[in-house]
């Protein structure tokens, strides 16, 4: 019997080497990681759970909540990862949605939680973040024999769901194969090994803490420092120990804010990583006069795993998510005809690779929508590739601007807004508007003690933008409102400024 994902994260595994290194200095071995996999995945079996089963899981992060992860590929089950701040209500959408036959939660959360999963027939567990927990407790009473269910590349071993940054999130079914060929791909790219030490500060129930961070790390043999969350001292105080870290883009501008933050402070490090979001060229920039590194920026979403990256070797270049991997084929389309664009050519990014889900789960017709009739994945992402071969990306298809008739690309404008001084960060959208359909819109946030008025700015894009891309309006704002993953979300800037012209 064979289980196509674990099987290779247990070829990896180095019995007593490091796997997760805590923050109060305990460190849990491999084999002592994979015999308490062995002993949750026995209980996850006792408690009746089957192969092709859905497992919930709503908990802190932790070494035993990771853990939990390689108990659930091992038994066969589907993990299926939430995010700690949902909310009771959102937590009885996705488990009306998955369906799970168990639920992990916190102690604290297990009476009412138990009432919503109940109705739909699933049972509840817990387990919390200092480790305790009736998971364990059950886990407690098993051996560390579990013969591994079998599993093909073809199963499934999550559903995640989306960010919901544009609209409701939806199940992404990820199989065995999608989740080890991208892990392989990236360990090999970004030159991975058994001496790196990464520093983990992401959530594990996105994509990028669990499956880019934790399969690389897995696969490569490799440590990570568990931080329950980024704080730039924690982070920084880590780097002479480290050579790794995986992060969005508000990370690196954060540790930028240290004053402490410099080439000494990186010494010891191989590579920074960047994305989930896009991180501005300013950024990139601003770290490699810094530190001298040029943060490594690449590209992916729940559904495709890891699509694109800047080159290890290569040049990386600031505003870009670089190459397709290898066996990934990106191309650009017309979205109105989907017929193939030149390169330098603006349009829909069209995906197609071993990384590529399923389908959403128990949403048939909408996965046969976002696919091509030839099996590309339509991200809903706009962008060009350039003649040197990288992917640019200029926002998303949901976020394009139609004013007058014409296509403004958010990205261009803020791109412009960006540049003048005093101003820290923007973002451009498109509200209704009477004349125009969507009037151009600017939320801008200025750097600290800075004042900057409307006019000043809207004279200063004067010369820079054709006049139908030239924002209507810039309201000012302290700051703009991000999800977890530091995705601004322009769905709620576009609610909030919905009267603005009519
Ligand atoms: P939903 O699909 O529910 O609206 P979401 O698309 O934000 O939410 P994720 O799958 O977490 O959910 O995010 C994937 C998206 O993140 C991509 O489609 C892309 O828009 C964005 N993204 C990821 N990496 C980058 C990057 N390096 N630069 C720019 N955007 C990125
Ligand atoms: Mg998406």
């Amino acid at each position: 019997m064979s289980n196509h994902l674990f099987d290779a994260i247990r070829a990896a595994a180095r019995d007593n080497a490091p796997f997760i290194r805590m923050n109060g200095g305990h460190i849990w071995a491999y084999d002592d990681a994979l015999d308490l996999s062995s002993r949750i995945a026995s209980a996850i079996d006792t408690l009746g759970i089957r192969p092709g089963d859905r497992v919930a899981v709503q908990v802190e992060k932790s070494a035993e909540a990771l853990i939990l992860y390689l108990a659930c590929l091992r038994s066969g089950a589907v993990y299926l990862p939430l995010n700690t701040a949902y909310t009771l209500a959102e937590l009885d959408y996705f488990i009306g949605d998955a369906e799970p036959r168990l639920v992990i939660v916190p102690s604290a959360a297990r009476e009412s939680v138990e009432r919503i999963a109940k109705p739909h027939g699933a049972i509840v567990e817990t387990l919390n973040a200092d480790g305790t927990g009736s998971l364990l407790d059950l886990a407690g009473d098993e051996q560390a024999d579990f013969v591994d269910a079998s599993r093909t590349a073809d199963d499934l071993a999550a559903i995640l769901y989306t960010s919901g940054t544009t609209g409701r999130s939806k199940g992404a079914m990820l199989t065995h194969g999608n989740l080890l060929s991208n892990a392989v791909t990236l360990c090999d790219c970004w030159h991975v090994t058994a001496d790196d030490r990464l520093i983990h500060a992401l959530p594990f129930f996105h994509t990028h803490g669990l499956f880019v961070a934790t399969n690389v790390t897995l696969l490569a043999g490799a440590s990570m420092f568990l931080l329950p969350k980024f704080d730039p001292d924690g982070v920084m105080s880590l780097m002479p120990q480290a050579t790794l870290l995986m992060g969005v883009p508000t990370f690196y501008v954060r540790l930028l804010q240290s004053p402490r933050f410099d080439r000494q402070a990186v010494a010891n490090m191989r590579l920074f990583i960047s994305g989930s979001a896009p991180l501005l060229a300013e950024t990139h920039i601003e770290f490699k006069n810094r530190t001298g590194h040029a943060i490594l920026e690449r590209y992916g979403m729940t559904e495709t795993n890891m699509n694109t990256s800047n080159p290890y070797d290569g040049e990386r270049i600031a505003g870009t998510v670089g190459l397709p991997l290898p066996g990934v084929t990106v191309r650009i389309t017309d979205p109105a005809t989907g017929a193939e664009l030149a390169p330098e050519e603006t349009g829909m990014i069209e995906i197609k690779g071993p990384n590529v889900f399923k389908g959403y789960w128990r949403m048939p017709e909408k996965t046969a929508a976002e696919f091509t009739a030839d099996g590309f994945f339509i991200s809903g992402d706009l962008g060009k590739i350039d003649e040197d071969g990288y992917l640019h990306i200029v926002g998303r298809s949901k976020d394009l601007v139609i004013s007058g008739g014409y296509n403004i690309y958010p990205k261009e404008v803020e791109g412009e807004i960006d540049q003048l001084e005093g101003v820290s960060e923007s973002a451009v959208i498109g509200v209704p508007h009477p004349d125009f359909g969507e009037g151009v819109t600017a939320i801008v946030v200025c750097k600290p003690d800075t004042a900057l008025d409307e006019k000043a700015i809207l004279g200063a894009l004067q010369d820079r933008l054709a006049r139908y891309k030239q924002p209507k309006r810039i309201i000012f704002a302290e700051d703009l409102p991000r999800n977890t993953m530091g995705k601004v979300q322009k769905n709620v800037l576009r609610q909030q400024y919905a009267d603005l012209y009519i």
